[in-house]
């Protein structure tokens, strides 16, 4: 049984209306008509998965701490990992002074920038923060994009891991241009002792994801999401297919655990550490590959013992 594996959950969000503030200083603004389309979208997608609703709190940093640390409790989950989603991610460093040795935060940037590697060194050294998130569809840049290899070089020279959002997402101003997690090959290639992430195995480009794993030993997967996008693929993935794929082409110690937990309204996704946890089970994974999936792996990469 999985009830005593120690969970690290690899990829959550902290969503307040302080955050929402600072996604909105940096996100292009939209026109009236295409604010209406995404709100039409985003209620489609609250009714679809049956979230009350997906406007943030107003609750301060350590309040929205305590909220998901009993949270966490609550669920049995050792420690998460909250990834930013705007540069400057000040409400989410204050968010993980609360608890420094269950609450990781990874930073953002925009890589193309001037400075960007300056800043990101900044974020991890004076800001507490433990990795990089970059999410190309809504930066609109291709991450082969050789203006971001200084903060690929200075992330590999520190030690960190960056999470990439490909494929499907939530978010209106998307573009699926910059989407297809093959865009990373050159990167991994290019930047070998640089640990990457596709996160949600790459949202429907399952199979370019499967790829990168052949290519580049530098390349893992997180399980996050609610998998919305298996049903999107030429012939429809069930979880645990999507499980046994991941487990014989990247190998457990390649998978990290993840539910992409995030509204206050929602709260801790454990309907998707349950699926999650049954799937394993009904593929017999060894106890010790589940204790890598659900939060060695993870742990290994941030560097902390677990
Ligand atoms: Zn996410």
């Amino acid at each position: 049984m999985t009830a005593d594996v120690k969970i690290l959950d690899g990829h959550m969000h902290l969503l307040t209306a302080e955050t929402e503030r600072e996604e909105l200083a940096w996100l292009p603004p939209m026109s009236p008509a295409v604010a209406a389309a995404a709100g039409r979208r985003r209620e489609r997608y609250e009714r679809e998965q049956a979230i009350p609703s997906a406007a943030p709190g107003g609750e301060a940093a350590d309040a929205a701490a305590a909220r998901w640390l009993a949270e966490l409790d609550r669920s049995g989950i050792a420690a998460a990992v909250f990834l930013a989603l705007a540069p400057k991610p000040e409400t989410l460093r204050r968010f993980v002074t609360a608890a420094p040795e269950r609450l990781f935060a990874f930073t953002f940037v925009h890589p193309w920038e001037p400075g960007a590697a300056a800043t990101l060194e900044a974020d991890i050294r004076q800001g507490g923060f433990r990795g990089l998130k970059l999410y190309p569809s809504i930066q609109r840049f291709h991450v082969h994009d050789e203006r971001a290899y200084p903060v690929y070089g200075r992330a590999e020279a520190l030690g960190i891991p960056i999470v990439f959002h490909f494929g499907v997402t939530l978010d209106y101003r998307s573009d699926l241009r910059y989407s297809n997690p093959l865009d990373l090959h050159a990167v991994a290639r290019d930047f070998p002792a640089l640990n990457l992430i596709v996160a949600h195995a790459g949202a429907g480009f399952f199979r370019e994801t499967l790829f990168l794993a052949y290519h580049c030993a530098n390349v893992h997967v997180d399980t996050s999401g609610s998998g919305t996008w298996m049903r999107y693929l030429q012939r429809p993935l069930t979880l645990q297919e999507a499980l046994r794929r991941l487990l014989d082409v990247f190998g457990p110690d390649r998978i990290l655990f993840g539910t992409d937990s995030r509204h206050a309204s929602e709260g801790y996704r454990h309907w998707l550490l349950q699926a999650q946890r049954e799937a394993l089970e009904a593929l017999e994974v060894p106890e010790e590959a589940r204790r890598r999936i659900l939060g060695g792996t993870m742990a290994r990469l941030l560097k902390i013992p677990w």
